[in-house]
């Protein structure tokens, strides 16, 4: 039996990469196929083979998470693209992406783009954010594409990680993904559509291998639904809320109206910014105005 770990699924293969470096073209056959479960691109998985491109897999082993859209397993870290200028940076909707991926329990990472075209006025602003985030605990970036800033950090995002890239569309991902090998060549403007509009009529998903890591070659979290996430769950999903609420007077403190709240308190003194709170106080409206799921 070997093992390895699923690089791409196309038209019912599975192709498993072994640690050597070779590739094997395998269909699904092991027990898994009656306990309901699809193999998915990630995957590690045990197989057999009597030619390179006819095995079969027999194990996928237990994942640490995985995504729906696009589908794939054991993601260690997601890189949100999002622009300074061209679209305009928004917090707002950096916190959502910065939720909807820490609610799936992965490791945000912020990258934000086109410096290049920023004023000094807005690059000081770009830096108070970084900072921000920073401060947060999420490992953030400051990027061009045109003049090449920051691209010598790169490297050590991507060494052994499985990564996927989220953003909305325009910000810069396809450009980040070609720069870190030309080889790939992914179209520009086009990768960021690939999802929900049904251009790709085969659910075609690849992991790239790249600095010694691999990359989704499809953006991930392309809708920004606050789907599955329940009230009671979004503050976990902010850390520097998480680390707090233990010491908010009441169990299942919302941090709205309840008094000697230990979230509000760290906001009243700028501990937590306003900007963070804000978001959080609009994305729990949003999801109490859910309309239940029947
Ligand atoms: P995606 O939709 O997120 O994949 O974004 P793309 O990579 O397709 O980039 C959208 C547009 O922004 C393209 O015209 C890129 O050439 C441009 N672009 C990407 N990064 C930068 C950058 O750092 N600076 C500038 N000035 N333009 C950029
Ligand atoms: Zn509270």
């Amino acid at each position: 039996m070997e093992e390895g770990r699923i690089i791409k699924a196309l038209s019912g293969f599975y192709y498993v990469k072994t640690e050597d470096g070779s590739i094997y073209q395998c269909r699904g056959r092991g027990v898994f196929r009656n306990q309901n479960i699809t193999p998915l691109v990630g995957d590690l998985v045990t197989f057999e083979y009597e030619d390179p491109n006819e095995g079969y897999i027999m194990q996928i082993k237990p994942r640490s998470n995985e995504l729906v859209r696009p589908p794939i397993a054991n993601i260690t870290q997601a890189i949100i693209v999002t622009s300074a200028k061209a679209p305009d940076f928004n917090e707002t909707l950096l916190d959502r992406f910065l939720v909807l991926i820490e609610s799936r329990d992965i490791q945000p990472v912020i990258f934000i783009t086109k410096m290049d075209l920023t004023s000094a006025a807005e690059k000081e602003k770009m830096e108070s954010y970084r900072k921000l985030y920073e401060n947060i605990g999420y490992r953030t970036e400051l990027l061009s594409m045109k003049d090449g800033q920051g691209f010598n950090v790169l490297e050590h995002y991507f060494k052994d990680h499985i990564t996927v890239i989220a953003g909305q569309s325009g910000v810069g991902k396809s450009s980040i993904l070609n720069m870190l090998d030309d080889s790939l060549d992914l179209k520009t403007g086009e990768i960021s559509e690939s999802l929900g509009r049904g251009r790709h009529t085969t659910r075609h998903v690849e992991l790239l291998e790249m600095y010694n890591g691999l990359v989704a070659d499809t953006p991930g979290f392309s809708s920004l639904e606050f789907d599955t996430l329940e009230a009671n769950e979004l503050s976990y999903c902010f850390p520097e809320f998480r680390e707090r609420l233990g010491d908010c007077k009441f169990r299942g403190c919302m941090h709205l109206k309840e008094p000697k709240c230990a979230v509000k308190a760290a906001v009243s003194t700028g501990e937590i910014a306003a900007s963070r709170y804000g978001n959080y106080v609009r994305f729990l409206e949003e999801i109490m105005l859910r309309k239940p799921r029947y």
